[in-house]
């Protein structure tokens, strides 16, 4: 595995200090023309990202920190920065963005707004990677990918449009080669090879495989020769097939709030799997579990069945066109740019369009502006906010936020609070028992996305495949995709292309408490050091592709690691609607301000989504300028 050590993506963790040394005196950091590495974070990329590759691991120590109350002695004593807001927005994902930005259009002149994130550039989960392959950029989505083209005069349309996303139907890279054209999709969700013959499910140890056995066209075939028992291969014949549901006897929720989205929040996914699919429990927690988890992060066992249709509720265009799932190279990494060019035009150059701002760097500095109606402060994790004296009397909030090691203070008329749930609980250092134990009930899980660059596909185009799943070992699924051209320079694709390879890694324990799979999957995911992940993934590279030519030192270019510790919102059943007569947690955060505090933030929909971004956005600035700054 060391063979290639040379080699700038494999020069993350010790081996670092010792082969500089080697190397005419260059430090690791010169090396790699990027920041010193740690054992951690490893390789990150380049460009706009390249400090930022999922929480980092500052991020990560000062949200321990925080958490611990680790910060309490220094809150005592703050720096002044003199400053005073209408609003500060706590968080600069995308909904602490549109935040700012409807505050912009709704608040009217002259107010001003500040927007504190503590990852060293804005966009959340919505971040994306960037490596140079061969001469080659080539771009991945860090967390959030797809979008949905939005039904024309909705919402979400004409916030669409406003910022600059006029067309959200996109063009794809087109096939390219001597090879005969294969079927690509254009997410990494898609699985387009499945229902062609074009995907295969590889089995390894856990089933007794040594090496690993694969069933190339796994439905075509029905699943013949795979080493799993017969009840559990006509079940997920059935299941990957789109023939397990049997639709006459269910009918899906129309509305949220509907009967029917109340009764499925009353169960398991995991219950409602079996009962409308007629699969078994064992067969579920095997197979398919965390992937079919809703976009909930964890497995069914431990969600609301509503978790399965939550999005889908906001009602997208389709057109039967097939194209109603749209994604940008970096995935909705391209929403938050538009989102911040529409903000603070000076950022990044050229016109408010996809193309530029996903081409055009980012001016970091113009950000931050003084005097300027909206300014986006970075590395500033916010410690806490709280009302400078009795809530429902005061007229203003005090928010500390620790930045370069300092902790300063600003004040401001009111906060929108938009960072999540896990460091809501833990700023709002007055917050009532009613909001603290809604808050309780949300539970959040990591989730790894390992964004794998390799030179070409070729070794899949060999197997006759572009994607394949497999149930062991680091990620459960890949698919090569077939990039929207925007932002990058090949407008096609072929097996010979360089391209990257997403590994979503859950982190799920079926049958355990919800909670107790997070934290669990926590102390997983971040206690493994970036090598032994790089190393894990390059074995398991070799023992699933080594028989058609591949070497994972020729062939992978490099390897990022995107670590989200509160990755996903993982809403248990009652989450949605309430159960035992109580109020659902999330409304009662929606309901009414606390004192000059709203929340937002997508978690408070229950669904992890951006438009739940936008939506709770939308809502919090309208509490805020309707019930808020009028006093
Ligand atoms: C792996 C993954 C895949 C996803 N895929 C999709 C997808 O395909 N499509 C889709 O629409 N959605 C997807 N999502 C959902 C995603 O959550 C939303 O799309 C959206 O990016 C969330 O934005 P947000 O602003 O609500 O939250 P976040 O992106 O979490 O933003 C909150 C920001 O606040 C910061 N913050 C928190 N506390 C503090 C503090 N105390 N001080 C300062 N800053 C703070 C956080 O670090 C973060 O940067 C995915 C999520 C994950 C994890």
């Amino acid at each position: 595995m060391d063979s290639s050590i040379t080699r700038r993506d494999f020069l993350g963790s010790a081996l670092l200090g010792a082969g500089a040394a080697l190397l005419d005196g260059l430090t690791p950091a010169q090396l790699l023309g990027a920041p010193a590495e740690d054992e951690w974070t490893g390789y990150s990329g380049i460009g706009d990202y390249r400090h930022s590759n999922g929480n980092t691991l500052e991020v990560l120590q000062a949200g321990h920190k925080l958490r611990d109350g680790a910060y309490s002695s220094l809150l005592a004593d703050t720096i002044d920065t003199g400053e005073t807001y209408d609003c500060v927005v706590v968080g600069g994902g995308i909904s602490g963005i549109a935040a700012a930005l409807f505050f912009q259009r709704l608040a009217g002149p002259g107010k001003s707004c500040l927007v504190l994130e503590n990852h060293p550039i804005f966009g959340g989960e919505a971040k994306q990677n960037e490596f140079e392959v061969d001469g080659k950029r080539l771009i991945a989505h860090q967390g959030s990918a797809i979008y949905l083209v939005p039904y024309p005069h909705s919402f979400i349309a004409r916030f669409y449009d406003s910022i600059g996303l006029h067309t959200p139907k996109l063009s794809y890279q087109k096939w390219s080669g001597p090879q005969p054209e294969m079927t690509i999709g254009r997410t990494p969700y898609d699985s387009a090879g499945l229902s062609r013959g074009q995907y295969a499910f590889w089995f390894g140890a856990k089933f007794g495989q040594k090496p690993g056995m694969w069933v190339v066209d796994p439905v075509g075939k029905k699943l013949q020769g795979a080493p799993i028992s017969e009840s559990a291969r006509k079940e997920l014949v059935r299941w990957f097939s789109g023939r397990a549901s049997d639709e006459s006897k269910f009918e899906p929720p129309k509305y949220e709030g509907d009967e029917i989205s109340r009764q499925l929040d009353s169960i398991t996914l995991e219950q409602h799997i079996m009962q409308r699919s007629g699969l078994s429990q064992e067969t579920i927690r095997t197979f398919l579990s965390p992937v079919e988890g809703g976009g909930s992060g964890l497995g069914p066992d431990a969600l609301s069945a509503y978790c399965d249709y939550a999005a889908d509720l906001l009602h997208p265009f389709d057109d039967g066109s097939g194209e109603a799932v749209q994604m940008f190279p970096g995935g909705n990494t391209t929403i938050a740019r538009l989102m911040v060019k529409a903000l603070i035009p000076s950022c990044i150059d050229g016109p408010a369009m996809v193309e530029a701002v996903s081409r055009n760097a980012v001016k970091l500095a113009a950000l931050d502006t003084p005097g300027a109606a909206v300014r986006i402060r970075l590395s500033a994790t916010v410690l806490s906010v709280h009302h400078d004296g009795d809530p429902a009397k005061a007229d203003s909030l005090t928010v500390a936020y620790a930045k370069d090691g300092k902790v300063f203070r600003v004040k401001a008329r009111s906060a929108i609070v938009a960072g999540g749930s896990w460091t809501a609980k833990h700023i709002i250092t007055d917050l009532p028992v009613a909001q603290r134990q809604a808050y309780a009930q949300f539970y959040r899980s990591p989730c790894m996305m390992a964004n794998v660059a390799v030179r070409n596909w070729r070794f899949l185009q060999k197997m006759g495949i572009t994607g394949c799943r497999w149930f062991e070992g680091v990620g459960n699924y890949m698919d090569v995709r077939r990039l929207a051209t925007v932002g990058i320079d090949d407008a096609t694709i072929g097996p010979d292309s360089p391209v990257v390879l997403t590994l979503k890694v859950l982190y799920c324990y079926p049958g355990l408490p919800t909670e107790e799979q997070g934290r669990r999957g926590r102390a997983e995911m971040l206690g493994i050091s970036f090598r032994a992940y790089e190393q894990r993934i390059r074995e398991q590279f070799d023992a699933m592709f080594a028989h058609v030519g591949f070497d994972a030192s020729r062939d992978i270019a490099a390897i990022i690691l995107n670590r989200w510790g509160h990755a996903y919102l993982n809403p248990q059943p009652g989450f949605f609607f309430g159960s035992d007569g109580k109020p659902a947690p999330r409304e009662v955060l929606r309901g009414a301000p606390f004192g000059r505090i709203a929340f937002a933030n997508t978690d408070l929909a229950g669904a992890m989504d951006h438009r739940y971004s936008i939506l709770e956005a939308h809502r919090a600035v309208g509490q805020i300028v309707d019930q808020v700054l009028t006093s």
